[in-house]
């Protein structure tokens, strides 16, 4: 295929329109490569789209309008578009879609890329004053760094007039410069920590990938604290030294401003970082530097796989077992998967990093796909803290508190002793339930099948699943009757008051994702805990997730059984993975940890297996019953939603689907539906689920395409596939 286009030639332009088709345009005088962004009229719009190819033709050609522009930002290279195109088939997601998160950077199209900058001119004024000295003294300060006409004035706290002044006479030049600049270099040859003999081991086999400049999988397992983060940085070293590019990704942006810094202490600089705390101009830049070669590493969030690297050598994705690298919302993609996906296309190594593995990996790993690569120590003193149960039906504990008599007394210790205790709760907010004591109405929300949860902080019961809020009434919605409704069962907001109560002399933190403002106030908090600010933590899941405390040695799980609840295929393998990740939050430094899980069956196989530590067997057991199953990773599932806010519309729509079921029975796959949705009505609309199951080799996308072809959606009916489902609401 050609990769120029000659002006005039017929060109097939992608756009992020839902189109879903690649619209002809005429190439612009100039031409334009293959790949090329453009900016191309779009009815009375213009839209970012990029040459994907020859045009189809077939129209009148006087009628194909010219592409408006070529944008000036690298094309698109050959390894995206092929990257695009699988995982928008994989995920059976229109094209147009995927490229909208491939040009998710403001301004991409418009705006200068040149601004006026600052600096030291020649000569002298003619007439000194004080503001004009103080202009002199910042540029002469800072050596030969440029200002932009804002920053200046700022520094030198003059207004913007002087400066001009200045620049007539020449004592400030004035020059254009591009906008968005490259990020400072990072030095691989600065030597990083002395590795012990695993860490070292470790490495070398990552180097060693990573220079071999083939794509290849790693499963880096370490328990917490063991050294993961040290030897991936090693790999991303090497990835450096050879000149190429690497992406690490982090399931939680609070975690990222640590990690910078630990990239600055190993590299001499920050790397760049892309996620939805980052500023659009920021964004913009780190875009535009990825496609140009202007950054070496990027920081960020699943949407980073979209960036236009231009030679990406390796992708870390860190704590590779949480669920939070599915997205949920608009393209459904698992950000793990795509991140093997589009290294195959780079030549890339791929480092999956977790004391936890997923079971999908650790099945890639018994099948040969994956290599595995072990930490068994943690590093230095630390030793793995010990797990207990603690039984709760011997616990003396009245119906509304939930911290047992041992548990508190071990935290008494601590708190004498001056370390830290972490009380964890996966449940944000006051109370999950407010029930009327009159008539046993439960609050719901107007528009989901969802119970209020109160959010005594705000003042406000919130619904999960919507968002939307109302105050906590006086009377009863239902009966009417006043100061009969009351909170039932626990969260951390509801936990706080207990430890109040409990420990009156002691600190307490609250950390709850909904409970800051913004990320800065999570990570200045999170920051002032580790320098020991606070005596008890309450957390959510929020905390489980790699920070670092080390002064912290007891972690008390509230309700070890709150996740084994439920029918989601991977309840046990999620609660496995939660209960070792946040007992490995105790012990870090040089003091002992003790993790103690409140649980109401100590003997059920799966807390057994949490407080044995029996990794292997866990995991070999869990293999054999999604083997039984016939569940992922042994073989494969797909959730279809249907939603409308007709009721009648969805369940004839699914019904029909269960019957017109040849092109799945075709490939051996079975249906199973339709049924209401967990939770089956979510903003008003009406929610039924349809479930898919194949083999692990079947042609399943093919055939689901098939299969939904054969319907009409009605209007306002949405119909969702998810393929490879992690949640099932
Ligand atoms: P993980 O990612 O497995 O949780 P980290 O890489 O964060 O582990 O290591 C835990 C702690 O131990 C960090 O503070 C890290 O700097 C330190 N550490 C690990 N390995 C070494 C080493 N070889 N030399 C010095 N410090 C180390
Ligand atoms: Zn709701």
């Amino acid at each position: 295929m050609t990769d120029f286009f000659d002006h005039g030639a017929l060109v097939g332009v992608l756009t992020a329109q839902p189109l879903d088709r690649v619209l002809d345009y005429l190439a612009p005088e100039g031409g334009c490569a293959l790949g090329a962004f453009v900016e191309v009229p779009l009815g009375p719009r213009k839209v970012i789209g990029v040459v994907w190819g020859p045009g189809q033709g077939g129209y009148d050609l006087a009628k194909v309008r010219p592409v408006n522009r070529v944008l000036d930002v690298a094309p698109m290279r050959d390894e995206m578009r092929s990257f695009l195109i699988r995982a928008a088939d994989y995920t059976i997601t229109p094209l147009s879609a995927m490229l909208r998160l491939a040009t998710r950077a403001p301004g991409l199209g418009g705006g200068e890329s040149m601004r006026k900058v600052y600096r030291l001119g020649h000569g002298d004024p003619d007439r000194q004053t004080d503001a004009r000295r103080r202009v002199l003294e910042v540029l002469q300060a800072y050596g030969g760094l440029s200002f932009t006409l804002g920053e200046l004035a700022e520094q030198a706290g003059v207004s913007t007039s002087v400066i001009k002044g200045l620049v007539k006479q020449g004592v400030v030049s004035e020059e254009d410069a591009p906008r968005d600049l490259p990020y400072p270099r990072l030095d691989p040859l600065r030597s990083g920590k002395a590795l012990t003999g695993d860490q070292a081991t470790a490495s070398d086999a990552l180097r060693d990938g990573v220079r071999g400049g083939a794509f290849g999988v790693t499963l880096l397992k370490g328990v917490t604290g063991s050294g993961k983060t040290e030897v991936y940085l090693e790999a991303v070293a090497e990835c450096l030294a050879q000149g190429r590019q690497a992406l690490v990704l982090l399931p939680e942006i609070a975690l990222t401003a640590e990690f910078l810094t630990r990239v600055e202490a190993r590299f001499g600089a920050k790397p760049a970082e892309w996620h939805s705390g980052v500023t659009m101009t920021e964004r913009r830049r780190c875009w535009k530097m990825v496609g140009q070669g202007g950054a070496q590493v990027v920081v960020g969030a699943r949407s980073a796989l979209f960036l236009p690297f231009r030679d990406l050598g390796l992708i870390v994705v860190d704590e590779e077992h949480d669920s939070s690298y599915k997205q949920e919302d608009g393209a459904l993609y698992n950000a793990r998967d795509m991140a093997v996906l589009r290294a195959s296309f780079a030549a890339a190594q791929v480092v999956l990093a977790s004391a936890t593995p997923s079971l999908e990996s650790w099945a890639n790993v018994e099948a040969g796909k994956y290599r595995r690569l072990d930490l068994t120590a943690r590093f230095g003193a630390a030793v793995l803290p010990e797990m207990r149960a603690i039984d709760m039906r011997a616990e003396d504990l009245p119906g509304s508190r939930w911290i047992s008599p041992s548990l508190a007394s071990a935290v008494r210790t601590r708190v004498a002793a001056g370390e830290q205790s972490l009380l964890f709760l996966n449940r944000r907010g006051y109370a999950p339930v407010t029930i009327c004591r009159a008539c046993g109405h439960q609050i719901g929300c107007d528009h989901c099948d969802a119970r209020m949860v109160e959010h005594r902080f705000q003042k406000r019961l919130v619904c999960h699943q919507c968002g939307e809020t109302k105050p906590i009434p006086e009377a009863c919605p239902s009966c009417g009757v006043e100061g009969k409704l009351a909170p039932v069962g626990p969260g951390v907001e509801r936990l706080a008051e207990e430890v109040a109560e409990v420990f009156p002399d002691a600190r307490v933190a609250v950390l709850s994702s909904d409970l800051f403002g913004s990320a800065r106030a999570l990570k200045d908090q999170i920051l002032a805990i580790a320098q020991g600010a606070a005596d008890i933590i309450i957390g959510t899941q929020l905390v489980a997730k790699g920070h670092n405390f080390p002064l912290l040695t007891l972690v008390g799980v509230i309700d070890a059984d709150l996740g084994l609840q439920g029918s989601d295929l991977r309840a046990a393998e999620r609660t496995f993975q939660l209960m070792r990740q946040v007992a490995g939050r105790a012990g870090r430094a040089e003091k002992p940890g003790l993790a103690l899980l409140q649980t109401f069956q100590p003997e059920h196989p799966v807390i057994r297996a949490i407080l044995s530590g029996d990794e292997e067997g866990f995991w070999r057991a869990e293999a054999a019953e999604r083997k039984m199953a016939g569940v992922p990773p042994y073989g494969r599932m797909a959730g279809i939603v249907l939603s409308s806010p007709d009721l009648q519309a969805v369940f004839d729509l699914g019904g029909e689907l269960a019957r017109l079921d040849g092109p799945l029975r075709r490939i051996g796959a079975q249906v199973y539906g339709p049924a209401p949705a967990p939770i089956a009505r979510i903003r008003g609309r009406h929610r039924v689920r349809l479930l898919v199951k194949a083999d692990k080799t079947a042609p399943l996308q093919a055939a689901l395409r098939d299969w939904v072809a054969q319907v009409r959606l009605p209007n306002n009916l949405r119909l969702q596939i998810d393929i490879d489902p992690q949640s099932f609401y």
